[in-house]
């Protein structure tokens, strides 16, 4: 195929065989966040560039390397949104729906892009689902963000495959003189920092945490830590969440390394990470950002969020075979039908038994054939049950219920007698 007709690298069509477990995910998400009462926005997925350059910084990995920008007919600089938050806060400070302290708890879903190298797990298109919640400063509402991913893993089967990370990168306050002492005690090991690290080093010292170089962390072994520097306000906070998580028993190791890609978190900040995945580990990310929504032109305004990686959560449910066995089963009945009059008969009667069982998956034969191929297409509809119309049935006004899985011998029932036939022997998913 030329190359114009594929797919843009990284950017992956989801196929049928996929969507049911992306639906199964989806929905088990949305539901356990309607219970917890969050609501959804929807956001554009397109936004001026400037947008994300105020929020998420400009010398992040993201804003330096991995938005796709361009210049609109107008000439306008947009991008393709690389995550939900800055968004989420444009869209509730331009609808005024935070002014005075108002609580929201919000939830997106949608696609994200970043030009980042595509391999297993890391694409240039991907979905999130994410949430942020506005105006509620203390650690109740971050233990309930991780108390409900908590839920989610149990629900999916994935719990014993996750394992909790938390930080507390403490208030700006304090973040401000532990990067002071980090970049005082860095600056004295300049060159025994890698080339990212020391560029860094000027640009977003806390990042150098992050990185992946080895000589890099040997000298980190012995960097000031951050919880040495937080102050009362963010010890008491962390201590806060910590006692909620043990209250509801939920395992965490802290981590003094994770700083989060970045910059406007403060205090918690928390990744679920799994070593199910290999080097894309972590399936769940978030924390705190009360500066936000001010740097961005709002008054004053505590945030906190996560956003999941649904490709990621796919492929875990996947590779751990968590998939439930229903999902592979689309079709609940076959109608076949023969000839002109039965087809129109099995029309009329297939439109009246959905009137009856609005969740039966009922799927109808089309385009005629023989006997043989109508019965080769129910088989293959993974169908537990065959209808059968033919003229003798249309004569007697029956139907042939003919089980297609495992023991059972053909029978005739009525119509008038169908609907509730159908409703004990299908269990509706
Ligand atoms: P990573 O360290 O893996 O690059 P990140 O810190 O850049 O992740 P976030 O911005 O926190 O990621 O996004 C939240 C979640 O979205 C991640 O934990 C991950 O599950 C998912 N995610 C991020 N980038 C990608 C990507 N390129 N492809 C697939 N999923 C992604
Ligand atoms: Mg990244």
């Amino acid at each position: 195929m030329s190359k114009s007709l594929q797919a843009i690298r990284g950017m992956n069509d989801i196929l049928p065989e996929q969507t049911p477990l992306w639906r199964y995910f989806e929905g088990t998400v949305a539901r356990l966040l309607d219970n917890y009462g969050y609501r959804q926005i929807r956001m554009p997925i397109v936004e001026f560039t400037e947008l994300f350059k105020r929020s998420i910084g400009e010398v992040t990995d993201i804003v330096e390397k991995e938005m796709y920008t361009f210049d609109d007919r107008n000439g306008d600089s947009l991008t393709l949104r690389p995550e939900g938050t800055a968004a989420c806060v444009r869209a509730v400070l331009e609808h005024g729906i935070t002014g005075g302290g108002q609580v929201q708890k919000l939830w997106y879903i949608g696609p994200m892009f970043r030009h980042e190298r595509p391999q297993k797990g890391r694409y240039r298109q991907f979905h999130q689902i994410g949430l942020e919640v506005f105006n509620l400063d203390g650690p109740d509402i971050d233990a309930e963000l991780i108390v409900m991913t908590w839920r989610l893993w149990g629900e999916l089967g994935l719990r014993d495959a996750v394992k909790l990370e938390l930080n507390s990168l403490g208030t700006s306050e304090s973040r401000g003189r532990y990067r002071e002492a980090l970049v005082e005690f860095l600056s004295a090991h300049l060159d025994k920092l890698d080339e990212d690290s020391q560029r860094r080093l000027k640009t977003n010292p806390l990042r150098v945490l992050d990185t992946k170089n080895a000589e890099t962390q040997a000298v980190l072994v012995d960097a000031p830590k951050m919880a040495d520097y937080l102050d009362d306000e963010s010890r008491a906070h962390f201590e806060g969440l910590k006692a909620r998580l043990d209250a509801v028993g939920i395992p965490y190791v802290i981590n003094p390394k994770l700083v989060r890609g970045l910059d406007y978190y403060s205090k918690t900040v928390f990744e679920w990470v799994t070593d199910k995945l290999g080097a894309q580990g972590t399936v769940c990310a978030g924390g705190r950002y009360d500066g936000l929504v001010e740097q961005m032109g709002g008054k004053p305004t505590p945030g906190v969020g996560f956003a999941m990686g649904i490709e990621r959560l796919v492929l875990m449910l996947e590779a751990l075979d968590k998939v439930p066995e229903e999902l592979s089963r689309q079709v609940d009945v076959y109608l076949c039908a023969f000839g002109e009059a039965a087809e129109l008969a099995a029309l009329s009667l297939s439109e009246r038994i959905r009137d009856q069982l609005p969740n039966l998956r009922l799927q109808i034969n089309a385009g005629a054939g023989s006997f043989k191929s109508q019965f080769k297409k129910a088989d293959k509809s993974g169908a537990l049950y065959a209808l059968i119309l033919g003229d003798d049935e249309l004569a007697q006004q029956v139907v042939g219920f003919k089980p297609l899985r495992g023991q059972g011998e053909q029978q005739s029932i009525a119509w008038d007698a169908l609907a509730a036939h159908l409703a004990t022997c299908v269990v509706q998913g």
